[in-house]
């Protein structure tokens, strides 16, 4: 990384950072492919997620490693030229990612975080298995969470009708 001059490094953020760039691409086609629907950067919801997945209330995140400053990984080294510049960068980065992720989950949605180096293609498929059995999961929880909901609801208005029943009773 050092080796880069500073264009070169320019050039190299950029297409990190774009949008389209092809870890995220990798995501996509394999949810797509494995029959999970999604929607592309959902302009409505903070931080721009990814890859939306309405019906899991999940947003997606693929991060590189670098920009968003993924702990302990190898992708993630500070260059020694400029280090001040790109520690305050990387942690303003990091600071913006978990603020959108309290901002989404104060509106009901879940955050799944993949990091580039676990779609390296040694990792790609047990990170993918491993989303899938994470919505999967979701899924199942919320619809659990909401039934239960469901049924709280239809025993008060049981008891409102009781009392109903009951005042009519008295009154009469
Ligand atoms: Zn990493």
């Amino acid at each position: 990384m050092d080796s880069l001059t500073p264009q070169q490094r320019h050039a190299n953020m950029a297409a990190i950072h774009g949008k389209n760039t092809k870890p995220e691409v990798v995501v996509r086609k394999w949810l797509w492919g494995h029959g999970y629907r999604y929607r592309l950067n959902h302009p409505r919801l903070p931080g721009k997620p990814d890859i939306v997945m309405r019906k899991y209330r999940t947003c997606i995140f693929v991060n590189g490693c670098f920009w968003h400053g993924h702990e302990g990984c190898r992708y993630y080294t500070i260059p020694k030229t400029n280090t001040e510049f790109w520690v305050n960068k990387v942690k303003r980065n990091k600071e913006r990612d978990s603020k959108v992720q309290h901002e989404l989950a104060a509106m009901g949605w879940y955050s799944i975080t993949i990091w580039e180096c676990e779609l390296k293609p040694v990792k790609r498929e047990d990170t993918l298995k491993s989303l899938a059995y994470t919505l999967n999961k979701i899924f199942l929880q919320d619809r659990t969470v909401r039934q239960y909901e469901v049924f709280e609801e239809e025993q008060m208005m049981a008891a409102e009708d009781m009392t109903d029943e009951y005042r009519n009773k008295t009154t009469r």
